[in-house]
This record gives C-alpha cells, sequence and structure tokens, in this order.
C-alpha cells in the first residue's frame, strides 16, 4: 500500500493507514504534544535535499511513535519520504538520496545481470 502526501492532511488518517490514534496525546506529566510532521513544514518530509531530509530525520528524532511510525512504513513498503527517522526510496530504507542523472547500485546490477 501506498501513501499519497495529500492523504496525510486528512485528519483521521494515521489512525485509519497506520493504525495510529496518536496523532496528539497527552504525556504522563500532563503536557501535550503534536506529530513533529504535523507542526513542521510537510514538504522537509519529501524533500530531494539532503539538509531537508536531514532536518526531517532529526524532527523524527523528538517523535513519541517513531517506532510505530518506523514499522508501518516498512510494512506498507513506502515508496518515498521520511518516516520513522529514516529515507525511504521504493520501499527500502536507504542511507541517502542518489543524485540525479546516476543508476542505483541496484538498476546497475540488474542490467549486468541482463547482460550476462
Ligand atoms: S516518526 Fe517522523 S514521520 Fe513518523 S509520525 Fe513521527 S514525526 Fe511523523
Amino acid at each position: 500500500m501506498s501513501v499519497l502526501f495529500s492523504e496525510l492532511l486528512v485528519p483521521g488518517w494515521a489512525d485509519e493507514k497506520i493504525g495510529l490514534d496518536a496523532v496528539t496525546g497527552t504525556y504522563s506529566d500532563g503536557s501535550s504534544f503534536n506529530l513533529p510532521c504535523h507542526t513542521a513544514d510537510p514538504e522537509l518530509f519529501f524533500s530531494e535535499a539532503d539538509l531537508a531530509i536531514a532536518e526531517a530525520k532529526s524532527l523524527c528524532g523528538g517523535c513519541p511513535v517513531r517506532a510505530q511510525c518506523l514499522e508501518g512504513a516498512l510494512s506498507r513498503a513506502e515508496p518515498a519520504g521520511v518516516w520513522g527517522g529514516e529515507l525511504f526510496e521504493d520501499g527500502q530504507v536507504i542511507v541517502k538520496k542518489r543524485k540525479a542523472g546516476r543508476p542505483s547500485l541496484r538498476e546497475v546490477a540488474a542490467r549486468e545481470e541482463e547482460a550476462a
């Protein structure tokens, strides 16, 4: 299952799609929280820029539902974006975005396999 960026903005999305009912909530000390991705610029989480991706990952670091978010993203094989503090591409966690024009190692390996 993939998730459209526009779906992130739909109330109840997190509960319905990934089983999170804690988009907003209360800590045991009575203070409340909102998910960082719902209060920061959402474009950070789907940016191509290394700096923005690092900022999104950093915001996830303080998220109270990070583990559930990452688990959900892995189970859905998210096609893109930062989820649970990790960067996803084609359902895989990747370290860094590949620059335009260079094929991925998977693509190179597939081409070499086809040629052999
Ligand atoms: S871990 Fe990151 S993407 Fe997931 S809910 Fe928290 S802030 Fe949002």
